[in-house]
This record gives structure tokens, sequence and C-alpha cells, in this order.
């Protein structure tokens, strides 16, 4: 076990690396983030800052010698970089799992092998795999194996000559092919899995996107005992197969006929996690930092039915949002990320509602959420 006191070490400086950091801090240890950013979510409520990028040599060497373990916070960080740090350090998740996590034909290829399914795709390397697809893939979505989250990096295409176009728009990067499929519901599940591979998992909880990003997770979801289980069994699964050592989070579909697919994993905590700081007894992020201390891993369990909320930049279009109109409910929770410049789309923070059942948390957490687009809207139509 590391002991209180020491050094953490984290790569990346957004929202996720800045809760992990205070969730670390609230055990006493120091937090040390590297992040190319000045003033960064993470970086500024660590205890150190190292600016640098995340292949560069002297960063990571300083990140090692300061830290007595290393975790991420995003799964696009070289698997290079967290392979370099594996060699004199204890990296959690370790450099492999990453590495599958960031990649989505590997990803897909990995899932599939373990006998989970996944939505029909193909693997796109050249334009002659786009030829040679099954024309039951169209109407589809091409997605570039790397570096997508919030739906970047992807693009629905109805035939295979749009597709083409992407691709190439795209410089022929390496992507996968999905069948777009009739979605009825989006689950996830948060999975924490201990050096001595303990694992222990979160309740299933179901999430609502617009645009492609995340707007509303309901914990829990709202699905039969047996889907749960079959979401739980996978997840265990997966982490088992990995050998995954931190927080994992995996993301289904369920199928309007009632098929339940793998989506994707992410190797960190996870939006969709954000309702455990308020609504559980450990949070997502004070796991990660048990896990990478060695400490034994927290109860996950639920204190009551709980509705997350995204706050997007789009919120500030008038200005600062009056947050008394969620402070002002004495079961909704705010954070904000304390990121400087609002714009479309980013995620500025969140807010949770507590509520004696979903549907009661649903409809205050909308009602909140209507009350500050419709502030915003009228703001934005007052200055033009
Ligand atoms: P994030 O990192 O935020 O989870 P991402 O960019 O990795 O997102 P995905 O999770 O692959 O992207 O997709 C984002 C959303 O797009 C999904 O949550 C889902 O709503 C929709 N989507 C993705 N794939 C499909 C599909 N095959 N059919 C229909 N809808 C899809
Ligand atoms: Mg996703």
């Amino acid at each position: 076990m590391i002991p209180p006191g020491s050094w953490l070490g984290l790569l990346g400086g957004g929202q996720l690396g800045r809760m992990f950091a205070m969730a670390a801090q609230s055990l006493g240890y120091r937090v040390m983030v590297l992040d190319p950013g000045t003033d960064s979510p993470a970086g500024s409520v660590a205890d150190a800052h190292i600016q640098a990028d995340y292949l560069d040599e002297a960063g990571l060497g300083r990140l090692a010698e300061g830290c007595l373990a290393i975790t991420t916070e995003f799964e696009n960080v070289p698997a290079a970089s967290l392979a370099a740090l594996a060699s004199r350090r204890p990296v959690r998740p370790g450099a492999d799992s990453v590495a599958v996590a960031q990649d989505r034909i590997r990803e897909k290829v990995f899932l599939s092998g373990i006998g989970i399914a996944v939505a029909p795709y193909a693997v796109i390397r050249s334009a002659g795999d786009i030829k040679a697809t099954d024309p039951a893939l169209f109407p589809g979505i091409l997605k570039r194996s790397w570096l997508g989250y919030d739906g970047k990096g992807q693009a629905r295409v109805s035939t295979p000559d749009k597709a083409l176009r992407i691709f190439r728009e795209w410089a022929e990067e390496p992507c996968v092919l999905e069948q777009a499929l009739a979605i009825g519901r989006e689950l996830s599940i948060i999975v924490c899995r201990g050096g001595d591979g303990a694992t222990v998992t979160y309740p299933v909880v179901e999430n609502s996107h617009i645009g492609g990003i995340l707007d509303i997770t309901i914990a829990p979801a709202r699905i039969t005992p047996e889907l749960h289980r079959r979401a739980v069994d996978w997840s265990l699964r997966i982490a088992d197969e990995l050998g995954y050592c931190g927080v994992l989070c995996v993301e289904f579909f369920v199928l309007e006929e009632g098929t339940l697919l793998v989506n994707e994993i992410a190797p960190r905590p996870h939006n969709s996690g954000h309702y455990t700081l308020d609504a559980c007894v450990t949070s997502q992020f004070e796991q990660q930092a048990r896990i990478l201390a060695d400490l034994p891993l927290g109860n996950c369990s639920l204190h009551c039915p709980a509705v997350m909320v995204n706050l997007l930049g789009d919120l500030w279009a008038a200005g600062e949002p009056r947050w008394e109109k969620v402070l002002r409910h004495s079961r909704a929770k705010l954070h904000l990320y304390g990121k400087r410049e609002a714009r479309p789309g980013r995620k500025m923070g969140h807010f949770t509602v507590l509520g004696e059942d979903s549907q009661t948390a649903l409809e205050l957490a909308q009602s909140i959420q209507q009350e500050l687009v419709a502030d915003s809207l009228a703001g934005r139509a007052n200055q033009s």
C-alpha cells in the first residue's frame, strides 16, 4: 500500500483528472499532473503541475521521479508514454489495456474475440475495403479508429459513395464502419478492478445523448434484473480478460427488440459515473485513487436513485448561468470544472439530483435543465 502523504501521478488535465485529484487529496495524497495546458481543470487543483506534452521525455521523467504510481484520465494518452512510465513505476490502468480501448479496431476485435456482442461492423483501411463491405452495413456510421470522443470523428453515411468521400476527407485513416442501429436504450456500467484481481461494480445506468454528447444519466437504469445481470457479467468478463487494473466503463446499446451489445469501453472513470460523487458510498474517482494506492476497494452502493445532467458551454451564451436555479433545491448538487472559456459543446460542469425514486429525480432534473436552457436562450435573444 502506498501511504497517504505520498505523491500520485496523473496524465491529463481535464475534469476527470480534476475529480480524481480531489478524491486522492481527500485520502491524504499529493497529486502531480502532467498536461500540456497552462490552466487546466486538473492542473489548477493539483499539488504540482508539469506543463509538458504527453510525449515529452523530460516531463515524463519528472513524473516518474516524483510519484510512486501513475494513472491517466483519458484514453488518448500515447500508449508508448504509459509503457515508458511503466518501466519505472506502477501504471494503472496498464498500457496494454489503454491500447485496446483507444483503438476502435483493436477494441472490436478484442470484444468479439471474448464472445461479447458488438454492432455489425467492418474494418476500413483502404477505399477497397469500403467497396467490399456488406451492403447490409448501410446506412452506417463511419468512426475513425483513433482519437474519437463525444461523437467526434464520426459520420453517418447512407451509401458506400458517401463513406468513401468521408474516408478520403479523413486522409484515409483507419476506420470502423458500423451499421446504424435502432437503439432503444443506452446503458453503461463502471467496474473497478484492483491489483489483486478483486472487482466491484456500480449499478447499471441509463444514458441519453444529444448530438453524440452525453446529456443525462439515470441511476439505476430502468431495466429488467436479467438485463442488469448480463451487463454486469459482461463488464466483469471484459475487465478480467484485459487483466485490467483501475476503473473501467463499459457502454452498451440495447436494441429496440431487446438485444444487448457493447458499444465501447473507456479505460478510466466516465461521465456516466459522475453521479457516484453524490449518490454512492464511494465515488468512481475515489476508487481510482484507492486502486492506484493499493488500498481496499470501496463500496459501490447507491444511497438513493440519482439523475446527472451535463452542463455544456452553450448554457453560457448569455453569461454565467444563474446557479441558484440548481442550488435552491435541497437534493441537487452542482459541480463546475473551473474552465475559463465556455464554448458550445464543451463540458463545463454537471449537476446531480437525488430522489426517492428515479422518476421524481428525473422530473426535477429535467425541469432545472429546462430553466437553465430557457434562461440562456432568453439572454441570447436580449443580446441580439
Ligand atoms: P464518447 O467518448 O463520448 O462515449 P464516442 O465519440 O466514443 O463517444 P460512441 O460512443 O461510439 O462515440 O458514439 C456516440 C453516440 O453515437 C452513442 O452513444 C450513440 O448515441 C450514437 N451511436 C454510436 N454508434 C451507433 C450505431 N452503430 N448506431 C446508432 N447510434 C450510434
Ligand atoms: Mg461512447
